[in-house]
């Protein structure tokens, strides 16, 4: 198997084709079937999605062709690969199908060891697709997520908050006297450091939609959702005493005899809020008082009676 359960949609209105396929299936994969084009995309948009579709282009009201156009058209469903399955056999037809956003095309009757082979093909390639996808977002010293997957992330839990109009706390953390750390001990400790933090750090997190990354450098972010003030100073707190717990030794760090850090916090309360902007460089001046009052300590605000504004402005 390449990756868990993959689900093969198979569409098609006549239901003897949907049986041939789905026994030809079934061993490897989880069928899910649909007799027309409405229940195919009901399927698509779903909590479990498809991870690839077989798609008959003949049926009754809506054909396959305007079943793969609506879910091209769609960025939930774009991705999902659809292969045509189909007794339109001429050049014409598997060229049409083609440039619809196919990604191959197969016509009935069918050998069912060559469909399998061709499914197997696919899902292969999708798989490393996410593979790749993953990479890119993932910081190669600590495994953690990067900056850039903290742009998409902060930008999907903004506009969210902005929806719910529930409170949202960012936390911006930054490693102390991190430069003496390396000129003593050394670049590859530092960067031995820099993998346990991210780890500690990550470990401080319980909620599903709490979310750390590596900012750059010896930063790091952490957002956390529908939590208020009181909340996120918990978890800074505690982000404080896990780092503490690593006992990193650190003799040339004035704010303790260890690694520590310093975290500036900011609240926002989105019905008097402001703009993502303020969010983040309130936690940024948070965090230069924080390292201004003498390291090691969290301090945190919440911003009110802005404007709301979206990320994008
Ligand atoms: P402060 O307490 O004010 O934050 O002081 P600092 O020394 O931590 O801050 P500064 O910005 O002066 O230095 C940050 C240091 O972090 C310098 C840089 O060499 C180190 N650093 C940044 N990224 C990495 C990394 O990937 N690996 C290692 N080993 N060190 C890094
Ligand atoms: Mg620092
Ligand atoms: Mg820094």
């Amino acid at each position: 198997m390449i990756f868990d359960n993959p689900r093969i949609l198979i569409v098609d209105d006549e239901k003897m084709n949907l049986k041939v396929l789905a026994d030809l299936l079934k061993d490897e994969y989880v069928p899910v079937l649909a007799r027309n084009g409405d229940q195919a995309i009901q399927h698509a948009l779903s909590e479990t999605p498809p991870d690839l579709i077989l798609l008959d282009v003949i049926m009754p009201q809506m054909g396959g062709y305007e079943v793969i156009k609506y879910l091209k058209n769609n960025d939930k469903t774009k991705n999902i690969p659809v292969i045509f399955v189909t007794a339109l056999s001429s050049i014409e037809d598997e060229e049409f199908g083609l440039r619809l956003g196919a990604v191959d095309y197969i016509t009935k009757p069918f050998s069912p060891p060559i469909v399998k082979i061709r499914i197997r093909n696919h899902l292969r390639i999708i798989h490393q697709y996410k593979l790749l996808d993953q990479l890119a977002h993932l910081d190669g010293l600590t495994e953690i997520c990067n900056r850039r997957r903290f742009e998409e992330e902060f930008k999907k839990e903004w506009e969210r908050s902005l929806r719910s109009g529930s409170p949202f706390s960012l936390a911006m953390i930054d490693v102390d006297y991190f430069k003496q750390y390396n000129d003593h001990y050394g670049h590859a400790m530092g960067d031995l450091a820099l993998q346990r933090i991210a780890k500690a750090l990550s470990d401080v997190l319980r909620r599903p939609a709490d979310f750390i990354a590596r900012y750059g450098g010896e930063e790091f972010v952490m957002l956390m959702p529908e939590t208020d003030h009181e909340g996120a100073m918990q978890v800074a707190r505690y982000s404080l005493k896990k780092i503490a717990d690593l006992n990193i030794v650190h003799h040339h760090s004035r704010a303790a005899d260890y690694v520590t850090v310093s975290i500036g916090l900011s609240t926002i309360h989105p019905a008097i809020a402001s703009s993502h902007k303020t969010f983040l460089a309130t936690a940024d001046q948070n965090l230069y008082r924080a390292k201004e009052g003498g390291r090691n300590r969290v301090v945190g605000s919440v911003i009110r009676g802005e404007t709301v504004l979206p990320l994008s402005a």
